[in-house]
């Protein structure tokens, strides 16, 4: 019998691949390795017939997320287990933040309530986050990455549940219909159409090629792309009316389907460029607002 590779173990063996072909971004997909391939376990468990939630088509296609039509959205019992999974592949992925990261894991265990954690710390200003970091007994840049964890771990599971009952709905907005997060990357597809890709929840969306996901402005006269020599289908889309950009890669005819955030990790290099340029991405990823320089 012939072994099939899990999704998993194929997503491991492409971050070696790109890690071979980068050797620039080492750093990056060692940090990010690990929470990239929890990620993949943990949306194994999604619930089939798991989900109470019903989506009200006209609010949504009047641009009202999933997550403002449904407060009770992301109650679920797989809390304690996400933040389990999230400070284990944390701690593995950044040496500087495993002491943290074994201390989170302990209060945890001793009935910390990560949802609770989540809900009242996810929409700080920087100020108040460094303050309930004190509180939580962590570094700042701990509870925030830990932060954005088990966010993705939860939003990914509860978009991959939904994500049939959506397919049925137009949605026609640059932000994600299910967290409202924008995008921070975009897959050009067969037949040229634009993907836009959600950093929190993993949702993908369509969306027109030519007009700013941030600024729905469609003027070709501001906006344009960006190419690095010599790599024709990895490029950053930009706006000069809200001076922001968008990294996209062309995948059309490519049968290889890499992830999303694996994929924006890869083309990190090129978030620097463009910064240096002096615009900012649509959505703030942990991979292209570290390396920024000061
Ligand atoms: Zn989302
Ligand atoms: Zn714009």
């Amino acid at each position: 019998m012939s072994h099939t590779r899990n999704r998993e173990e194929e997503l491991a063996a492409e971050i070696t691949r790109l890690k071979q072909e980068r050797p620039y971004l080492d750093n990056l997909f060692t940090s990010f390795g690990p929470m990239l391939l929890l990620r993949e376990r943990w949306m194994k468990d999604k619930r089939k017939e798991g989900t109470t939630i019903s989506v009200d088509p006209l609010q949504y296609s009047g641009g009202i997320t999933l997550i403002q039509q449904c407060r009770d959205l992301l109650d679920d019992d797989r809390w304690h287990d996400a933040g389990l999974a999230a400070a284990g592949a944390i701690g593995s992925g950044f040496r500087e933040l495993a002491g943290d990261m074994d201390f989170l894991a302990d209060r945890i265990r001793g009935g910390l309530d990560c949802y609770a954690v989540y809900r009242s710390a996810i929409d700080l200003k920087p100020e108040e986050l460094q303050r309930k970091a004190r509180e939580t007994g962590v570094q700042e840049l701990s509870l925030a990455v830990f932060l954005r964890c088990i966010g993705r771990l939860m939003l990914g599971i509860k978009a991959a549940e939904m994500a049939t009952e959506l397919a049925s709905l137009s949605w026609a907005k640059g932000y994600c219909p299910v967290c409202g997060s924008f995008p921070h990357l975009a897959i050009i597809r067969d037949k040229g159409q634009r993907w836009l890709q959600c950093p929190q929840c993993n949702h993908e969306w369509g969306f027109p090629r030519m007009t700013c996901p941030y600024c729905e402005h469609e003027d070709p006269e501001n906006s344009g792309f960006l190419f690095v020599e010599g790599k024709k289908g990895e490029m950053a889309f930009t706006c000069s009316k809200c001076q922001k950009y968008l990294i996209t890669i062309d995948q059309s005819g490519n049968l290889r389907s890499t992830a999303a955030d694996l994929l924006a990790i890869s083309l990190a290099h090129l978030d620097i460029l463009v910064q240096e340029k002096g615009l900012e991405p649509m959505a703030q990823c942990e991979w292209n607002t570290y390396q920024k320089p000061e």
